[in-house]
């Protein structure tokens, strides 16, 4: 090809594993199709995938990752604080974000220095002053959005109608007008950038600016099929430039460094993790994780503990490390509870090998926070979900695997924690209610069997000439 027919994309990823991790699979994605990319990071970031893409470098594929030291002093951060997940507290995001966007002269000048010359820009929605640099550079920008296409339509319509401001209670139900499906919310079950908290406003808000903004189009990590009533709903607000090119955690199916994706340090042996799901039939054992961002308060972990325990059923749990964990941690070491548990639990603290375990034939149900990755993960291995948000674009995820998509229960609160003041918020789920939703799940076999009908959906759109793979 001619020198002006090499591609070469640039990939801006903002610096949480929720982002992060698509991004990394989106670029090397990208780079199997023979295209050169460039994935932004730093030097402790770059540790969670580097295996990966030197493996990806060593096989022929163009992908190269572009390390710039993270300006943690200058932006008031902790030293080595350079992914959200390690941010010793809330009220330093702002701090955070700072710092990220202190990147940009840094890439402006890579930008100028690097062949062949960066013919386009793939970055976060919520990375705006990215669209300067595409700006500057003449090239589009796409945006990434780390969400289901559901999620941006209601948020669209939510803010183009404000119905939200029409409820005078945080807790009364409104309903999203002009949408196919019937959905109702709260507005404490809004986003920050909807209903900001005191701490939102302040902190992240501003960065949270509408999710497309100066973008030439969306990429999104789910599949039309999924969601096709919603992505035409998209163009009809928006225009055509939306492009589905997910389940992106596919492309690592079935290879052998699957338990590494997103983290090169897993806190278990992964051979003891699938000896221990071996041991169990098909279909029987639940996996819980509330992602890893957010602060759920120990008394609420305690009660999911006694939750998951009197399920009477097998289980895997993994608990985030951070935000007070060794505060529960004590209690599982005065209460016994691993020992309590022995045989039909097991606790990950710290990371879990996640698509690894979701993909094992034993597991049979996901009790999820509703992080859109952990969703689309849950989608592609076929599992009905127990639906557990918590914050953020959680609730309206929840909707779509609940009442649109019928694939789960709810079992978590109607009330979405604010950014900064999880403080404040006590049991708001009662470890009844985790038994009863994970009953009904585990023993729900239209459930199940929708979800697998949506699961073969989403491996088509993703293989060969799938609708993702010829969006791609
Ligand atoms: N993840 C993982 N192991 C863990 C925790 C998370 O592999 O112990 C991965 C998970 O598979 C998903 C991502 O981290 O890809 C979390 O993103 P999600 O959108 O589900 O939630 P968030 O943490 O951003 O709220």
């Amino acid at each position: 090809p001619s020198k002006s027919c090499e591609l070469h994309l640039v990939l801006i990823p903002l610096f949480c594993p929720g982002h992060q991790i698509p991004m990394v699979d989106m670029g090397r994605l990208l780079a199997q199709h023979g295209v050169t990319v460039t994935i932004v990071t730093t030097p402790l970031n770059a540790i969670r995938f580097r295996t990966l893409i030197d493996k990806d470098i060593a096989s022929g594929s163009r992908i190269r990752l572009l390390r710039l030291r993270f300006p943690c002093i200058e932006a008031g951060l902790p030293e080595r604080c350079e992914n959200l997940d390690v941010l010793p507290s809330r009220l330093l995001s702002r701090n955070f974000m700072d710092a990220i966007g202190m990147l940009q002269q840094p890439i402006e000048q890579f930008m100028e220095e690097t062949k062949p010359e960066p013919s386009c820009i793939i970055s976060d929605r919520n990375l705006p002053w990215t669209f300067d640099v595409a700006q500057k550079f003449k090239i589009p920008r796409l945006a990434f959005d780390g969400t289901s296409c559901f999620t941006v339509v209601c948020s669209h319509l939510i803010t183009l109608s404000k119905v939200h401001e029409t409820v005078s209670d945080d807790q009364e139900p409104f309903v999203v007008p002009g949408l196919p499906d019937r959905i109702e919310l709260t507005k404490a079950q809004l986003p920050e950038e909807l209903n900001p908290g005191p701490l939102g406003s302040k902190n992240m808000r501003e960065h949270m600016r509408v999710s497309d903004m100066g973008s030439y189009g969306l990429v999104v990590n789910s599949f039309e099929e999924l969601e096709a009533k919603y992505i035409e709903e998209y163009k009809k607000a928006k225009g055509d430039k939306i492009w589905c090119i997910g389940p992106l955690s596919n492309c690592n199916k079935g290879k052998p460094d699957m338990a590494q994706r997103g983290n090169d340090i897993v806190s278990i042996d992964e051979t003891r993790c699938l000896h221990w799901l071996d041991s169990w039939p098909e279909n029987s054992v639940v996996y819980a994780s509330l992602g890893t961002l957010s602060c759920v308060q120990p008394i609420q972990l305690i009660e999911l503990a006694i939750g998951l325990e009197s399920s009477k059923r097998p289980f895997i749990w993994v608990i985030r490390e951070g935000y007070k964990s060794n505060e529960f941690k004590k209690w599982v070491h005065q209460e016994n509870f691993e020992e309590r548990i022995k045989g039909k639990g097991l606790l990950i603290h710290g990371w879990a090998p996640q698509l690894l375990i979701l993909s094992h034939k034993s597991i049979g149900g996901f009790l999820t926070h509703c992080g859109w990755n952990s969703v689309i993960e849950g989608i592609s291995a076929g599992l009905p979900m127990i639906t557990w948000p918590v914050l953020a674009d959680q609730f309206f995820n929840e909707r779509l695997v609940v009442s649109v998509l019928r694939i789960g229960e709810k079992v978590g609160s109607e009330i979405g924690m604010k950014w900064g003041e999880e403080e404040k918020y006590g049991v708001m789920v009662k470890k009844e209610q985790v038994v009863e939703a994970i009953d009904k799940v585990m023993g729900g076999e239209m459930m199940r069997k929708r979800a697998i009908e949506v699961a073969v959906l989403a491996n088509k759109a993703f293989g060969n000439s799938g609708s993702s793979y010829l969006n791609v």
